[in-house]
């Protein structure tokens, strides 16, 4: 049998199963799975097998049961389980981290049982499994667990198939698990989170080491608390995610709709990004301008404990300074967040895999499924099927910004926790030892390594690197569009409009602004937005302004609009100067900037402290009431050979915006129809494609379409035309999804199809 069926009750419930059905055998954890025999009348162990399936525990992965009929042995002696063997190659699945469940719930907050307010409980169908796993079989000894002994009392539950714990690989309690401590250190004797609670109440931070690293809290309502927090951590406007007691204490906080409440409430416990309530008792320095607000709900025993002694809504961020990897070795956290914290809410239990809090959004109205913006504790490592089976091992690095890597063999992909941005040393490393752990984890030794055609990425390099392997480069938009087809089991021909902010294409320009048509394996561009300079290269993504200067000046409009006149007229001079030049400005046909550019036209943003923030702000100003769209032309440009077959030409649309404005229409009005307008002309565009191509199927992917309103309008104005639109589902639309479309691409090249 495989699948994920290692340390999630799978064994126990094999041995009632047989119990019940007084069948004799064994059952045992081997490197592929779960291993049994049984033996007993024929009707019996058919119930057996389909109840197998049927009855699983709820964290267990079924994918395959392979039955072979073998002698009877006459035996009858029950059913045993028997050791862990180690044979063949590993393949047992390790299952993500899981939410403290309901059963080990109720005994943290009972004052009558052994491990009341304990904040290790778990059992087997919670607790920490990636984080804690060095190696598989999953095993007690090949987890950051190994070091503490059982006591009589847990040793006997983990030794009996009839206990919630049996075989609960991070089993322990009071007298033989981990323990949590503070620094500075309390006379002895004292409560831990008695002095951490008067610690938060008084609007101190407090460093707290978690499942999957550190977090950094205050409370949410206090904004000295939380502007001094803003401040040390060096981070300038980035919303804070935060945590809640429990879904009536999140509602407090936002709007949430059914689909919102089942994410916050899933074994996954992600933060979910929805629309702050209106009198919300959060401090403004926890979202500066942002409508919605990330709330996570307790996902640990120890944030449980916290949770419930402090009372109110905490900020929960990564314990990191700005833009750093999240810490979770305790000497580094000790190091990089001493400046930060007052107090640390330490314990001794290792993290061995530094995973950050994933992130998702309903896409509200036009589908069910939510969409993935950080896909990583709870999720990972949850393997993903390819459409085709890869021929050989392989091993995907993904692009630079929101990294992950992906390695692969046969059918399945294991996509990585989320790594950061790759621009650092620090997160290079725990790319590098990421890589390793996942090969080891799933046997996986790569013979074909694919990569961004991005040659200054550090994943490229560290593809290029690599001895001995074959290399497959994907460019940056189709590997997108493959993520999106793969995922939904898809192989084309199909047609996608990816938008992003930046990706290197084919012609050695930044595309960003796509529509490809064709397969896995391959796609050709045919359609794309009109190429502007990005004036001062990178500078122009952090100050949006000079992506409006581009933009006009590319439309014959050299003068500085009104709205904007808080740039300095002989700035604007200069960067229309770099622009006009070409200077030190390459061409970028990417969608992510045009809406940059529109940002700084309705006077949002002249300066941005994440990459996004203005897209952000324009989405969040629009009217959705408005339904009126700006015209985006689209035109057939012929000449080059490189030249795609349709440009998306926003310029008359820039300078319909500049009228609109001056005219003193409201941003949220241009916001609005500028939403309106690109879903529009991406319809069309997609449509002309769909036709030429001979297919009914859309992708929609880049990190563009993390805008929900610009998502809407664009699947709502296709479907309309009749087609089927994908979108991202399981991975995230923006380069966290990169690394699975670049297995998928290299798969389908590698077979052939
Ligand atoms: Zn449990
Ligand atoms: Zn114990
Ligand atoms: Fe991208």
């Amino acid at each position: 049998m495989t699948g994920t069926v290692q340390g999630v009750g799978f064994r126990p419930h094999v041995h009632r199963l047989a119990g019940e059905l007084g069948l004799s055998g064994y059952v045992l954890n081997d490197e592929r799975g779960v291993l049994l025999e049984a033996e007993g009348p024929s009707g019996a162990v058919e119930a057996f097998l389909q109840r197998l399936h049927a009855d699983a525990p709820p964290l267990a992965a079924v994918e395959r049961v392979a039955a072979e009929d073998i002698e009877a042995t006459g035996e009858n002696g029950g059913f045993s389980v028997a050791a862990s063997v180690r044979t063949g190659e590993p393949l047992a699945l390790v299952s993500p981290d899981v939410a403290t469940c309901e059963a080990c719930l109720r005994e943290l907050f009972d004052p009558a049982d052994r491990r009341y307010r304990y904040p290790f409980i778990n059992c087997t169908d919670c607790g920490p499994r990636f984080t804690i796993v060095r190696g598989v079989p999953y095993d007690r000894p090949l987890t950051t667990m190994s070091a503490f002994e059982m006591c009589e009392l847990c040793q006997a539950e983990y030794d009996d198939p009839a206990d919630r714990r049996f075989h609960a690989q991070p089993n322990a309690c009071p007298e033989c698990g981990p323990k949590v401590t503070l620094s500075p250190t309390l006379p002895e004797g004292s409560d831990p989170f008695g002095r951490v609670e008067a610690s938060l109440r008084a609007g101190q931070a407090v460093a707290i080491k978690g499942i999957g690293g550190y977090h950094l809290a205050c409370r949410a309502d206090d904004e000295a608390a939380v502007a001094s927090l803003r401040a040390r951590k060096h981070r300038d406007e980035k919303p804070f995610a935060l945590m809640a007691k429990d879904l009536t204490a999140a509602r407090a906080l936002v709007d949430l709709t059914p689909a919102e409440d089942a994410l916050l409430l899933g074994r996954e416990r992600p933060i979910v990004i929805a629309r702050r309530r209106p009198g919300a008792p959060v401090a403004a320095s926890v979202a500066p301008g942002a409508p919605d607000l990330g709330v996570m709900l307790p996902y640990s025993p120890l944030h449980h404990i916290l949770l419930a002694d402090v009372g109110v809504a905490l900020v929960m961020t990564s314990g990191n300074v700005s833009d750093e990897p999240i810490a979770f070795d305790d000497a580094d956290a000790a190091g990089r967040l001493g400046g930060i914290a007052d107090l640390f809410l330490l314990h001794d239990r290792p993290i061995h895999t530094r995973t950050d809090d994933s992130v998702v959004r309903s896409l509200g109205t036009v589908r069910t499924a939510p969409l993935m913006l950080r896909r990583s504790r709870g999720y990972v490592p949850r393997s993903l099927p390819l459409p085709v089976e890869s021929p050989r091992p392989l091993l995907a690095c993904g692009a630079e910004l929101k990294s992950t890597f992906c390695v692969a063999k046969g059918q399945r992909a294991w996509v990585s926790h989320h790594i950061g941005d790759l621009e650092n040393w620090e997160t290079l490393l725990s790319f590098r030892e990421g890589i390793r752990h996942f090969e080891r984890l799933f046997a996986v030794e790569p013979e074909v390594v694919a990569h961004d055609l991005h040659p200054e990425y550090l994943a490229t390099k560290y593809a290029l690197e690599r001895d001995g392997v074959e290399l497959v480069g994907v460019q940056h938009h189709h590997a997108h569009l493959a993520a999106c087809l793969a995922e939904h089991g898809v192989q084309g021909p199909a047609v996608g409009a990816i938008y992003d902010g930046t990706g290197l294409g084919e012609d050695g320009t930044v595309w960003g602004g796509e529509v490809l048509a064709g397969d896995l394996a391959h796609s050709r561009r045919t359609g794309s937005l009109l190429a502007v300079r990005m004036p001062g290269g990178e500078r122009a993504i952090r100050e949006p302004w000079r992506m409006a200067c581009a933009w006009l000046l590319a439309a014959g409009e050299p003068a500085r609009p009104s709205g904007l006149e808080a740039i300095d007229a002989g700035r604007w001079e200069q960067i229309s100067e770099l622009a006009r030049s070409g200077l030190a400005s390459p061409l970028t046909s990417s969608m992510g900037r045009l809406f940059d550019a529109v940002a700084a036209l309705c006077g949002l943003r002249i300066e941005v402290s994440y990459e996004g923030q203005a897209a952000v702000e324009l989405e969040a100003v629009a009217d959705l009431g408005e339904v009126s769209a700006y015209d985006i032309a689209m035109v057939a440009p012929g000449g080059e050979s490189q030249a795609p077959d349709l440009v998306l030409d926003a310029r008359e649309t820039v300078l319909a915006i500049v009228g609109d404005l001056r005219a003193g229409a409201p941003a949220a009005t241009v916001a609005a129809r500028f939403h309106n307008g690109v879903a529009r002309v991406t319809a069309k565009a997609c449509a002309r494609a769909a036709e030429a191509e001979g297919t009914g199927v859309v992708a929609l992917s880049g990190g563009v379409f993390q805008n929900r309103l610009l998502a809407e309008r664009t699947v709502a104005a296709l479907s309309g035309r009749g087609l089927t639109v994908l979108m991202p589902e399981g991975l995230p639309p923006n380069d966290g999804g990169i690394s699975y479309g670049q297995a998928a691409a290299a798969a389908a090249r590698l077979t052939g199809v």
